[in-house]
């Protein structure tokens, strides 16, 4: 039986859809890359990075081949990312397992590395036509709504309870236009804040409204609990203007990134591998701590300026140096990054080249 919301819902779309890029193709690579981009990302800042991507790496053979620096530094500034070191790993293994062929079905498509059931279910109808309903947070929110779900949408039962309702209403046969557009309702009209119910095309049958339940739905289980890290970053150069970097292998967020000397509040070093006098750096600037949010982690950074005559092979022995020149190739996360923008470095490396400090 096609569901009674299928219809007003597909029209509402053809006439208020928003023109994105990703929409206009049924190449997989390319929706594969909006829906690993647009996980945890506003649309306005994934665009910018979709575009990037197919830019510098149109197909998924350039993205295998390309260095993994340049994919991190591509990526610099979306946060997440170990999305981009998943997309890196996954497309060579579409190079190496299935010969440069993107997997054209879910079960194989749910075998690339970070791709889940919503990512394959996504991929699946949209390019393939493949009937697989799409749950992601607007989805969840609009099911929740209209038929009056009260299970959390977090909850291992309210997942699959979702997920059974959206396999229900799914439209057979256009399924990846109909989850484009339950998506696309969910963002524009039947919105987290403030949804439009008053303009919207199911106020009449909507069980959140009837029963004015709109605000305490969908339901979540469980608060986020956000920790508090402080993280205080040495910023060494020498007097001809080489800093001093290193790319981060601890298996976390910021892996395979780059990072300056890392200290922890107390002064000790993190590594354990050197101590402070290892560089006997004269303190030139000081800033003030920024603040850098994460889903759970507020981070508080400070950074300091240093200055040495030259690096000790001790030091070098752990860290890279580099030519500040060369700062804007390597990929930093985005607290970094941010502070590197600052003109207050580029003032400092002006007067150690001028022999001003
Ligand atoms: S009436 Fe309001 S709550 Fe119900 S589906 Fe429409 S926008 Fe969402």
């Amino acid at each position: 039986m096609i569901h009674p919301i299928i219809h007003p819902l597909l029209t509402w779309y053809n006439l208020n859809k928003r023109d994105l890029p990703w929409r206009n193709t049924s190449n997989p690579y390319h929706i594969w890359l909006s829906e690993i981009i647009l996980q945890q990302t506003r649309v306005d800042q994934g665009m910018e990075y979709y575009l990037k991507f197919v830019t510098l790496f149109p197909d998924v053979q350039s993205l295998a081949a390309a260095p993994e620096d340049l994919v991190m530094r591509t990526w610099q500034g979306l946060g997440y990312y170990s999305r981009a070191r998943n997309l890196h790993f996954a497309a060579k293994q579409i190079v190496q397992q299935f010969d440069g062929k993107f997997p054209d079905n879910y079960n194989e498509i749910l075998l690339l590395k970070g791709v889940g059931t919503y990512t394959a279910a996504a991929i699946a109808s949209f390019a393939f036509n493949e009937p697989k309903a799409v749950v992601d947070g607007n989805v969840y929110r609009f099911i929740s709504r209209y038929f009056g779900i009260k299970t959390p949408i977090d909850s291992t039962i309210g997942k699959k309870e979702f997920q059974k309702i959206a396999d229900e209403i799914l439209d057979k046969k256009n399924p990846g236009t109909f989850n484009q557009a339950m998506m696309e309702f969910g963002a524009m009209v039947c919105k987290p804040q403030n949804p439009f119910c008053d303009a919207c095309i199911f106020n009449e049958t909507c069980f959140a409204i009837k029963n004015k339940l709109v605000k305490e739905l969908p339901i979540k289980e469980k608060k986020v609990k956000v920790g508090i890290r402080n993280l205080h970053y040495l910023l060494v150069f020498d007097i001809n203007a080489n800093f001093l970097i290193r790319k981060r292998d601890k298996n976390d967020i910021w892996e395979s990134l780059y990072e300056f000397v890392l200290i922890k509040d107390d002064f000790n070093v993190v590594s354990g591998e050197l101590n402070l006098e290892s560089f006997h750096f004269l303190i030139k600037r000081e800033f003030e701590p920024t603040k850098h949010i994460l889903t759970h982690q507020h981070i508080y950074a400070t950074f300091t300026i240093g200055l040495v005559n030259e690096f000790s092979n001790k030091v070098l022995h752990s860290f890279e140096k580099e030519p500040w020149l060369n700062a804007n190739t390597k990929a930093f996360p985005r607290l970094i990054s941010r502070f590197l923008e600052k003109n207050e470095v580029q003032k400092f490396i002006d007067g150690v080249t001028k022999n001003e400090i």
